[in-house]
This record gives structure tokens, sequence and C-alpha cells, in this order.
């Protein structure tokens, strides 16, 4: 008896019409139109990708049919944590299955910006939302991630750049709602952080013509995003795991409990399966994740070096991690090698990204931070889909008791830290050994989006806002 079988709408024959073969990297992919992530592709144009190095050894692609006990589909940080924790914690190995490159998401194209937070909603949104005591026990949950976020960092070579984050006020206005939140930090939750006026931030740190003032959190961590990946791959294959890259997941059938994953090569028939796909998760890839999670484009770019007489310009005195108040806000910071790496929204649709009024948009965001930077070779451009859940917050959840999957995603544009401990739970929860995860997140489905079909009318008009509100004086 056959239950529940999937066939990824498109994927397959589109596949089979190219061999599978067609490994370069496309700009304009877009997971709410195109048929899969492909297979074995290219890496996106990142300076990461420039300067990472070789890439560890995996398992290859699959190229028989198998049988395991786990297979996790996706080989970003969230795949290869789950699978490394399954390993190490509960002695169980996995096989990660990766369409392309390992970790050709997210996982090697973002700002490297490891924050004690996950999701887009702040500290007194928790309190909002949940109350105080769910809301403490959630802080525990993101603190205990970023712990265990910082153990994997220092085992790894991935040039870390520690003292914390910043959030910087973009206008005079928000410094009060920054005190606020401050506030909220110190009396709710004993999270310690200090205020500081433009004139300290600016002549201390660094000097952004925009910041009218700033909030230093301690916690936060620059890190090199596909080092980082790399070491994740190690990791969980010295731990036993297996991972196979360019073995896109394409047709799902559950035979007697039994999940048949088709891959190109073979199919991997597994017990349990965990679903760590991020944004790049095709719409018929499991019905519990159907229009559950908005895909939105985020941009970045990295310059050439500084020079001496632009470092002092821009009084850049730190290499930790910084971001604007604005809503579609701007992330940057000084890397290891004096270029400034700087990210923020982009285009709508995949089919627009590569429109150079979003290069602009954050090319002119630079420069308003830093007019010294006028005209900079920009080195390195590109983009990539974040996950953002329709009530901002991730999940780790079971959907059907029944079933043995799992899914571990909707980080928001906020996963680098928190996705190895959502693996960690991703991985109990495989194991049978979740009982104890009782937060919102862990208890309840990613929400549905009752619009789904106008989401991305609604998402224009909701940029549109933004950028008045962010802009107002
Ligand atoms: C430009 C940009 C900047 C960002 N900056 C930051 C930042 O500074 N700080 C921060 O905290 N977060 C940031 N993020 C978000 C962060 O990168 C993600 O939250 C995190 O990497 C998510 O990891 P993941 O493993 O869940 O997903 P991903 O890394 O996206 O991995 C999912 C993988 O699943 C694979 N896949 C999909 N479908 C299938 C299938 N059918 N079969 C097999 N494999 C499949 C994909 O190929 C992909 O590699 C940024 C994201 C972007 C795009």
């Amino acid at each position: 008896m056959k239950h529940g079988v999937i066939h990824l709408e498109g994927a397959e024959s589109s596949f089979e019409r190219r061999g599978g073969n067609d490994t370069r990297y496309d700009p304009t992919y877009d997971p709410l139109v195109s048929p899969g992530p492909g297979q074995g592709k290219q890496y996106a144009p990142t300076y990461w990708a420039a300067t990472a190095g070789t890439a560890p050894p995996d398992d290859g692609p699959v190229t028989q049919d198998m049988d395991v006990d786990v297979a996790i589909i996706g080989g970003g940080y969230t795949g290869l944590c789950t699978a490394l924790f399954l390993a190490r914690e509960h002695g169980i190995k996995a096989v990660v299955l990766e369409a392309n490159r390992v970790s050709w998401g997210c996982s090697s194209r973002n700002g490297g910006q490891g924050q004690n937070a996950s999701g887009r909603l702040s500290r007194s949104q928790w309190v909002e939302r949940w109350g105080k005591d769910v809301a403490l026990k959630m802080h525990d949950e993101i603190a205990q991630g970023f712990e265990t976020f910082k153990s994997l960092v220092a085992m790894i070579d991935c040039d870390p750049q520690p003292g914390g984050h910043f959030l910087i006020a973009h206008r005079p206005r928000i410094m009060e709602k920054l005190a606020a939140e401050a506030k909220v930090w110190k009396d709710v939750f004993g999270y310690p952080s200090e205020l500081m006026s433009a004139e300290a931030f600016r002549s201390e740190y660094v000097n952004d013509a925009e910041a009218a003032g700033a909030l230093h959190e301690p916690e936060g961590i620059g890190i090199h995003p596909l080092k980082l990946a790399y070491g994740y791959v190690r990791l969980a294959r010295e731990a036993g795991a297996k991972v196979h890259p360019a073995s896109p997941v394409i047709g799902w059938e559950t035979v007697k409990g039994v999940h048949h994953l088709r891959t190109p090569g073979g199919i991997v028939r597994a017990r349990a399966v965990g679903i760590a796909t991020g944004a790049y998760t095709a719409p018929g890839l499991h019905p519990s994740l159907h229009s559950k999670v908005m895909p939105i484009l985020s941009n970045s770019m990295v310059t050439r070096p500084l020079t001496k007489a632009e470092l002092d310009a821009c009084n850049f005195r730190t290499h930790q991690v910084l971001t604007d108040t604005r809503t579609l806000r701007f992330y940057y910071r000084l890397l290891p090698d004096n270029r400034v790496q700087i990210g923020s929204r982009s285009a709508i649709t995949g089919r627009d990204a590569p429109n150079p009024q979003h290069y602009e948009l954050l090319v002119h965001g630079l420069q308003r931070k830093f007019p010294a930077l006028q005209g900079i070779d920009i080195d390195y451009s590109w983009w990539g889909w974040v996950d953002v859940s329709h009530d901002m917050m991730p999940r780790v959840f079971q959907p059907d008791p029944k079933e043995s999957v799992f899914y571990a995603l909707g980080y928001g544009g906020n996963g680098v830290s928190y996705s190895s401990q959502a693996g960690r739970r991703l991985a109990e929860r495989i194991a049978g050994k979740g009982a104890q995860q009782t937060l919102p997140i862990f208890t309840s489905p990613l929400p549905p989006h009752m619009f789904a079909p106008f989401r991305r009318v609604g998402q224009r008009m909701l940029y549109h806002w933004y950028f008045l509100r962010d802009e107002q004086r």
C-alpha cells in the first residue's frame, strides 16, 4: 500500500530533459516558480565561495538504491547539524541528501552574522505574543543555541569576529525604541546591553553617517559562512553521517511507513525523514510545508579591501557585526581583509533579481553610511532566498505524530547561529527524545498563509510601506 505519493511538479521531467547535467548557477532561480533547486549546481558567485579554500571530501552523489534509518533533505547548516547531533548525541548515522553542492542555499550566501536571536521578532515582541514566562524560556533556548553555535565555531577554522552585535538607530526617533528594548532586555531577561550616543558610537566604533546612536549586545560573532559549512560537513562525517551532494529528492512515496525518496541516482528508503530545505523548499516537497514559508530575496555585496585612508575616513575601528534598525534593514561588517560586506532587501521575484536597480539600492545604502566610499569597486555581488514564516518565528516540528517526518525552518534571515541548535532539536525529535520541547516553536506547526497565491502582491505593497516608514525623518 502506498501513502502520500508526492511527485515534485515538473522536477522529474526537467531533470530527465537535461540529463541532470546543467550545473551552471542560475541567478533567476525562484523557489515559488522553479520546478526544484536543480542538481549539482555551482555556488552563487559569492566572496565566500571564492575564499573558502578546497571543499572537504563528501560521499558523492547517490548512485544506487539504499536503506537508511534517517534521511535529511537539505545539506545547509540545519541539515548538517541535524546529522552531526544525531550521530554525536543519539548514535544514529543519518544520510544527508543535498540537491547541489553542500550548503548551496542560504548557508553559503549569508552575511555571516551569528546573532543571539532567531526569527524576526524582538524580545519585547516575544513578551507581547506569549507572555513573560514563555518569553523567558524562549530567551533560554536562544541563549543555549548561541552556546551550541559558539562551541562549533570554536572547532572550525571559520575566521570568527567576536565581540558582540551593534543595532544602529538609523534615525534619531529610533533611539527611544532602542532604550525601551534595552530596558526589557535588562529587566525581564537579565540580558545586559549598552546604549550609546551617536558621538560615542561614531568615534569609538565606526563612523556610519546615518547612525543616530546604537545599542550594543555582548553576544554576536561574525563568521565565514562557507568555511563554517565545510567545517560542519567534516564534523558530521567524522561522527559517522554520510553527505551526498548532487542528490535532489525529486519524488517521495511512503510505503508501509517507509519513505521512498527518489533521487536521480537511486531511491533512498528511510524510516524517518528530516526536512531542512529552508527557503529552497519546492512547493510540492511535502504537504505539511505547502504555502508555509515565504521565500524572500536578500542581496549582498563585498567591496575591494579598503585603503588605510578609507579606513580612517570611515573610522572603522570594529570588526563586530552591525545591523541598522530599518525594517528593510542593512547589515554590514568589516571583514578580516578590510573589505566591507553589506546586505539588504532585494527583488520580489527571481526573474527580477539581476535587475541593476537592486544592486544600485545596496550601493546607495553603502554610500549613505560611508560617503568616503563613493565609487568604490564592488568585487562580489550575489543574492539568496531567506525562509520567512508567516508569524516571523522558526519551527522545529513533527507535523503528523503518525508519520516519521520532521522539519526545521523559518528562521527569517536570522539562522546562522540558531540553525545549529535547531539541528540539535530536530535530532532529538527524530530520536524520539523531544518530549521536553514545550516552547511554541516546537509545539505548533508553521502557520499557513490565508492568501498564499497573492503573497507577492502583498509583499510589494509592504515593501513600499516599509520604505516610506523607514526613511521618514
Ligand atoms: C543573502 C543572505 C544573507 C543572510 N545573512 C544572514 C546573517 O547575516 N545572519 C543570519 O543569522 N542569517 C542570515 N541569513 C539566513 C541564513 O543564511 C539561513 O537562516 C541559514 O543558512 C539557513 O540554513 P538552512 O540549512 O536551514 O537552509 P539552506 O542553507 O538554505 O539549505 C537548504 C538546502 O536544501 C537544499 N534542497 C532544497 N530542496 C531540496 C531537495 N528536494 N532535495 C535535496 N536538497 C534540497 C538546497 O539546495 C539548499 O542547499 C542570510 C541569508 C541570505 C540569503
